[in-house]
């Protein structure tokens, strides 16, 4: 008397996209390059969020509600935030310890 779980399948379609995720660092490196190039359009508005969304919706198979209500839980009230807050290896940190290496190398003593 066992039933099948068919339900499995279906269950794995949509992932929330947390930093857990085996894709978390193909969805921030990508919203890296996306600040990188656009930059961050705040946290208020119809554009919250908005490079975050679209990058989520081409990897497809995201469960985007649930994706972002995890982001704000953790801080990430903007696209940068989720860099900055989220994301585990700190993207953001990366670019602003890069910049300060570059002046620290011309100190003088
Ligand atoms: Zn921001």
């Amino acid at each position: 008397m066992t039933e099948p779980e068919k339900q499995t399948k279906a269950e794995k379609l949509n992932e929330a996209m947390i930093p857990e995720s085996p894709r978390w660092d193909e969805f921030a490196n990508a919203l890296e390059a996306a600040l990188d190039k656009w930059g961050c359009d705040g946290d208020a508005g119809p554009n919250v969020h908005r490079r975050a969304k679209r990058i989520m919706a081409e990897m497809g198979n995201i469960d985007i509600p649930a994706s972002l209500a995890f982001i704000k839980d953790a801080s990430g009230y903007c696209d940068c935030e989720i860099l900055l807050n989220v994301d585990p290896d700190c993207r953001v940190f990366r670019h602003l310890v890069a910049d300060l290496g570059e002046h620290e190398g011309k100190e003088r003593q």
